[in-house]
Order: structure tokens, then sequence, then C-alpha cells
């Protein structure tokens, strides 16, 4: 083709009347799977379809040419495409990707990462950005750029990273899935590839998913072709001739989207239902100079924040007709998606915090519908949205219009749009048992509850609810009244019922973002899965639930998922030590847990040691008891089941699949005391004492200690008395602390080692108080602002949210 046509009509006229035998204007589609050779020896152009067919390389040449390439390589999806540019790094060289790239490509590269495949760094590429520096990338070979991203529209400075890419001696690609070449053509802005899932504005009318790799080297291009045959990543030809066909009307589409994405804009930042905007059109978006030089256009992906969090997505999504609840864009129908719960459902909790990705966030794909109907529906649903809010909430969207900034109109684009919820809310907790460390959480949930407070608190009895929280005269008065045997239900202002009425009527007073914390002892898997159905975020410091049968568990965190609710439960493991979050951050960073070993109970941590010093052990068990250091009933923590709930959370955290029945657990209860009363054992616990004391004294004389340990890897658990070297790190823990040994792909050789206190109430409930305030915290981080300080001078002093998620993900990723 001709290289004077300009890129509009190549892609219009892309394939058409090449059809030598019949003159078919429309090129035909060639479904077949293998060619017939001229000759023996003489195969044709095409001798089988994974390694070359006619229809794709028609597509091929229309991407390559719209992308100004040296080839494209078309594969079965995005993914493909991504997992394709991949190919080309080799173990030890390092990836470095956009901390907010496309979750399935973050997926991708952690999985790999974790194999060993290439070392990975996410870091923030966005414009505006503090300083992004990749020359602490060892060994780069790839940094992988998505602008503008998803789905906060961030956008990356093409130009400017990919001189760093390139300084760096790595190759630069960008993933351009969201603005197509019509608006966006990166391999003339520096980059070396450009990656696309066709899926999207390519094919333009969402019945194709496919992928494509556009090198502006032929000899990279050569390697990926290649690679794409070895792996069988190619597309089929029924989908390549679909698409073929969709790019055809690539730029008209493209046009109208824009148009409508403008109008659908307009109207977003009019809405006092909307609490930000993100689109790089607008003029107070960080991104929005560089995109302004770099893009053809802003695109018609919009992003927004709805006031009313969950609720008010939920009710917005239920009221819109025009835009279909759906994951993809790209197509000419209107979608709406919630990112939270669908396309960034596979990033952690924490990673979508750190990437800003809040759950009110709902992101657009704006169609070529008529605009008016678009904006009208959208406004509907707003306004739907809107009064739902009012009717649950009161109060709080009355102080948020009070907070709005005055003169969002129609004309000012880029206005600030800054009416997020008020700092000084503080998220409600309700308390679901009030024993030892119930009363322990809410006294310091009362004294110390910087960003919480206690709403309510429930036992077996019924439930005491206080609008204004808990303070700490009052929670003193209930601490006393249940510390001497009373029930709840007799309390000041109480009401009796079963804790699920208890949750239905404190549910219905509309508290903001409650938090349940779970501090009884009981099976409780039911109630909390009612709970984060309807709403509540869960802390958890009973083991039950999590360590009752593998289908509850999932389907608790599938709920939980799906409703974008979290479950915290770092006090269920080692009271008080970050093994859960340690555990999280190794496998945000790319790495593989392949084992955790350790002492995870502070009473048999206790217990051994005191027999180490001599002490008698029904001695050193009855005074753990007295400490409080044990469960209510000691056999819980001697026979081995308290140590194996916590291995099993942990295990089933790093995919083990099984029950607390697939796991080996030795007990340490004498057999004749199994069956008899809890002061009964205690009383004939001194039966023991000389066969502990001779198997002590055993093990002392082969330079040993005997310790209670667990062993989790993805496969099996096991749970159990070892003896170990004096000089072992399980060796010398001291008292009740617990300690925890991290086998991972990096720690392979020297597992990573951590310890810290464990057991009795008070630290207990500081576990928990530490999983209430990150709830906090999310929540603080969650209402800044994403834009930078306004453009037009008007100062707000506020960092975007972006650039603090960012240091925090470089952190991460750089590994501990
Ligand atoms: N890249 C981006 C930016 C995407 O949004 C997607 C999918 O949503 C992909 C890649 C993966 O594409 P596919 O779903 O076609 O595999």
């Amino acid at each position: 083709m001709s290289h004077d046509l300009s890129t509009l009509t190549r892609a219009v006229r892309a394939g058409i009347a090449t059809d030598r035998e019949h003159g078919a204007v429309a090129p035909p589609i060639h479904l077949t799977s293998t060619f017939a050779f001229d000759a023996f020896g003489k195969p044709r152009t095409f001798d089988y379809t994974r390694s070359g067919n006619p229809t794709r390389a028609q597509l091929a040449t229309a991407i390559a040419e719209l992308e100004h390439g040296a080839g494209a390589v078309v594969t079965s999806t995005g993914m493909s495409a991504v997992a394709l540019v991949l190919s080309l790094v080799k173990p030890g060289e390092t990836v470095v990707a956009a901390h907010d790239c496309y979750g399935g490509t973050q997926r991708l590269l952690r999985a790999l990462a974790a194999r060993g495949h290439f070392r990975l760094e996410f870091v923030d590429l966005a414009a505006g950005s503090r300083g992004t520096s990749l020359e602490r990338s060892d060994g780069a070979r790839l940094v992988w750029i998505e602008t503008p991203s998803n789905p906060l529209l961030r956008i990356t400075d093409i130009t400017r990273i990919c001189a760093a890419a390139h300084d760096a001696g790595a190759l630069a690609v960008v993933d351009n899935t969201f603005l197509s070449p019509a608006l966006q053509q990166p391999l003339a802005l520096g980059a070396d590839i450009v990656v696309h899932s066709t899926t999207k504005y390519l094919n333009g009318h969402s019945d194709v998913v496919g992928g494509a790799v556009v090198s502006r080297d032929a000899a990279i291009h050569e390697e990926l072709a290649w690679w794409a045959n070895c792996l069988g990543v190619t597309g089929a030809p029924f989908d390549s001739y679909l698409t073929l066909r969709g790019i055809r009307t690539l730029f008209p589409r493209i046009k109208q989207h824009e148009a409508n994405a403008a109008a659908v804009v307009e109207a977003l930042v009019k809405h006092p239902a909307v609490r930000k905007v993100f689109y790089p059109g607008l003029a107070t978006h960080p991104g929005h100079e560089v995109a302004k030089a770099q893009q053809a256009g802003f695109g018609a992906m919009v992003s927004f924040e709805v006031a009313g969090g969950l609720r008010g997505v939920e009710l917005l999504t239920n009221a819109l007709r025009c835009f279909t609840l759906a994951e993809s864009l790209g197509g000419v129908e209107s979608l709406v998606a919630h990112p939270a719960s669908m396309t960034h459902a596979s990033m952690t909790a924490e990673a979508r915090a750190t990437a800003g990705i809040s759950e009110s966030l709902v992101r657009l794909s704006v169609g070529i519908e008529d605009p008016a109907d678009l904006v009208h529906d959208l406004t509907s649903a707003l306004n739907a949205a809107d009064a739902g809010n009012r009717k649950t909430d009161g109060g709080v969207r009355a102080r948020h219009e009070g907070a709005r900034t005055p003169g969002a109109g129609a004309g000012s684009r880029g206005v600030a749009i800054d009416t997020r919820e008020p700092q000084s809310h503080r998220r409600s907790v309700v308390l679901l048992g009030l024993g030892a460390i119930g009363r322990e959480l809410l006294t310091q949930v009362s004294e110390f509850g910087n960003g919480l407070s206690v709403a309510a608190a429930i036992d077996r009895s019924g439930w005491v609810y206080r609008p204004g929280g808990f303070d700490a005269e009052s929670a003193g008065v209930l601490c006393e009244h249940k510390a001497r045997g009373g029930r709840v239900a007799d309390a000041e202002h109480a009401v009796s019922g079963s804790a699920d009425a208890a949750l239905v009527a404190i549910g219905g007073e509309g508290l903001w973002r409650p938090i349940l914390v779970d501090a009884t002892a009981a099976d409780t898997v039911q109630l909390l899965h009612g709970a984060v159905s309807n709403g509540w975020d869960l802390v958890l410091a009973n083991k039950a639930p999590l360590a009752g049968s593998a289908a509850a568990w999932d389907r608790l965190h599938r709920t939980a998922r799906r409703h974008g609710r979290r479950i915290l439960h770092e006090a269920t493991v080692g009271a008080g030590l970050p093994v859960i979050d340690t555990l999280r951050k190794l496998r945000d960073a790319g790495d593989e847990i392949l084992s955790i070993e350790g002492c995870p109970s502070g009473t048999l941590g206790y217990v051994f040691g005191e027999l180490g010093r001599g002490r008698p052990f029904s001695d050193a068990v009855r005074s753990a008891v007295a400490a409080g250091y044990a469960e209510p009933d000691p056999r819980a923590d001697l026979s081995g089941l308290d140590v194996a709930r916590k291995a099993l959370i942990l295990a089933r955290l790093i995919g083990f699949k099984g029950d607390l029945r697939n796991i080996a657990v030795e007990t340490l209860v004498p057999r004749d005391l199994r069956d008899v009363s809890r002061d009964e054992f205690l009383e004939r616990l001194g039966d023991v004492d000389d066969s502990w004391r001779r198997r002590v004294d055993e093990t002392r004389s082969r330079g040993a200690v005997l310790r209670y340990r667990m062993r989790a890897t993805r496969t099996s658990v096991s749970v159990g008395l070892v003896e170990v070297a004096a000089s072992d790190p399980l060796g010398s823990l001291q008292g009740t602390d617990n300690q925890f040994a991290f086998a991972t792909g990096r720690y392979r050789e020297h597992p990573l080692v951590i310890r810290g206190p464990g057991a009795g109430p008070a630290v207990t409930a500081a576990g928990v108080l530490n999983d209430l305030l990150s709830l906090a915290a999310e929540n603080r981080h969650w209402s800044l602002p994403a834009a930078l300080p306004r453009a037009s001078g008007a100062s707000s002093g506020a960092r975007p949210a972006g650039a603090e998620a960012g240091a925090r993900t470089r952190r991460q990723a750089a590994g501990p």
C-alpha cells in the first residue's frame, strides 16, 4: 500500500480487494488448519495455521501499519500478547513494570517472577510522580508502560520513560490498548514494542478476544514471531477476520467514542453524587499536559468515585440502562465496571489501595450511542444513587454537600472535584464477644481508637448499641460488668437477642463503613458470611471460622471478594506478630512462599522454656494458665489443636487446600486425661512430670531442646514435637514469643525468620487493633484527592494519592 495514504484510509482499506482468485472486495476468510504443498518438498507461503494464515497475516499487516512498526504478531488474547513479550526476558534479567498496569498483566508478572523467570520491580511511572528512576533496576531488560492506566487513567510520559529505559539498556514496551493507534503511536515516541488487547478498541464490537504485538525492529519481530509459533499463542483466522473488519471503522468509532466521553465527563463533574472524576482531558488531571502532547485525543475511558461507597456503586449500576455492567472495554456499546470487585479483583486489597483503586470507584467505557441518551441515563442513575444514599445516610450526605467545592459548573472542566468524606469520620467497630480479648479490645479502642470507635458490643445474650461510640468510661463499666460474670443483656441500654438479630438491628443504623470484630471462640462462619454479604469488613481474633472446612473458608473469602469487603485476621496467627502482613508483602514483591515453619504457641513456648529450666511440666502448664497465656481449656494448646488451626490458616494463605483432618497433629494431652474436667485435668497433670523430666534430660544430653513446631507447605501441614539444636533459631526461642521461618523463592537457603510476642489477651487485642487501624488508615488513603495541586495555582497542598502509593509500592517491590 502506498506510503502517502493516511492511517485512516489504511485502516478502512486493510485487506480490501486483495483476492486474486475471484476479485472479492472484502477479503475471504481462510478457515483452515493446514495447507496443501505445491509438490513434494515445495510448501507454499503458508503450511500450517499455527505458524501462518493468510487472514491473520492481513490483520497483522494492518496493525503493523497503524502502529508504524516493522511487523506485528497477532495473538489469541491480549494476555498471550503480554506473555509473548515476556518470553524475551531471561532468568536474572529484570522487568520493571508500572505499578498500576492492568491487573492481569500484574498477575502474570508476579507469577512468572515467583517461578524465577525474571526479577520484577513495580514502579510508579506516571507523569507527575516524584522522580521516576530506573537506575536502581539492575539488569533491566524490559520496562512495561501502560498509558493511560487502568482504571485511574494515569498518564506516563512515553518519551521520557523510553529514554530512561534505553539508558538502562532495556527495551521499552507500551500497552496501547486504552487508546489504540488512532490516538497514540508509542513507536514514534521511542517505544520498541507495542502490545494490544485487540479485544478492545481495535476489534471494537465485543465479540472477539485477541491480541497483538508490534515491534519497531524487524529482528525483534522475527524473534517474537518465532516464539509465538513455538508457544502456540497465535490468533485464530475467524477472530482475525472479525478484528480486521472492526479496524476498518476504528477512526470514526474513536471520534464518536471521544465526543460521547466528553459529554459524559461534563455531566459527571457537575453531579453532586460524584466525588472525583479521573479523565486525562480534565485540566486538573495530573497527566493532562503530557496526554495533550503525546495523544491525539483523550480517549473514552472515564473513571469516577461515587458517593455512598459500595452501596452507592450498587445503586448506580442497578439504575443504569445504557451502560451494561460488564468487564472489558472498547466496544461500541457503553459498559460500566466496578474495578475493585471485577477487573482488578485479582490484585490484593493492599495492592489496590496502594494503586488508589477505592471501592467507590466506577469505570466507564463510553460507547458510541447517542450522547444525549448516555448523559440522561447516567444523570438519572446518579440521581437514584444519591436519593438512595440520602435515605440510608442522611446526616453524612448533608455534611458532604457542605464540603463540596462550589462552582463545579458545566463549563468548569477540570474543576477540583474534592467532595471527599470528612477526615473526622471514624470507622465504626462492632465487637462480637466480650471475653478477655474482647474486653481488652474495647478498652484499647475507647482509649486509643485513632480513627475508630466501638459502636456496639454483642455477646450470646444481647447487645448494647451506642450511636456516639463507647468512651473510656462507658467501656470500663461494661467490661467490669462482664468480668464479674454478667450478661450484656443485663447491662444498661441493652437489648436481648441473638447475635444474628444484633447484626441486623445494628446494620440498620446506617453505620459508616462498619467493621465486625469476632473475638469469640465459636463457629461463627454463617454469621460472618451474612455480615460480609451485607457490607461489613471483618477482623477476626477467632480462629474457628478460618480453620473450619475448606469449603466454608473459600465461600467466606469469595463472598468478601465479590462484595469488595476485607477480612483481616493477623491476631489469629501468633498474636501481635505481623506474620500475615509479611506473607502478603513477600507475595506482593513477587516472591513465592515454599514453606512456613514455626512455633506459634505462646503457651507451649512458655511451657518448653520452663521445662528446659528444670521446672516440672504440671507446674509450667498451671502457671501458663494462671498468667492467662493458655486457651480457656489448656488442653486446646497441649493437644496441638490451637497450633494446628494457626498452621491451617497460614497454609491456606499459601495454597493448601485441605482441612484440619488432613493435618498430622501430635497431642501432648495424656490419654487418660482427655475426657476429664478441666479442674481434674490440671490437678492430675503431675502424673506425667517424671516422664517429661526424663525426656527433657535425654534431649539435653544430645545438645538439643524440645519445641512444638508447625510446618506448612502448599501440599502438607504437620504439627508436633521436635528436637532442635540449642543453636537453632527455634532453640533460642524465649518465653511466650512466637517465631516463624519463611522459606521462599528468595529466602530458600536462609529462611526469613520473624519473631515477636505471642499470647495473652492484651497482645492478642493489640493484634486486632493493628488490623483495625490498618483498615482505618486505608480509609484515610482512600479519601485522598487523586489530583495534583490544582494547575490553576489554587494549590490545596495535597499530595497526589498516586505519588504516595508509588513510594509504597517501590518499597514493597524491592523486597525485604
Ligand atoms: N492490557 C490491557 C490494558 C487490558 O485492559 C487487558 C484486558 O482487559 C489486557 C491487556 C488483556 O487482554 P485480553 O483480555 O484480551 O487477554
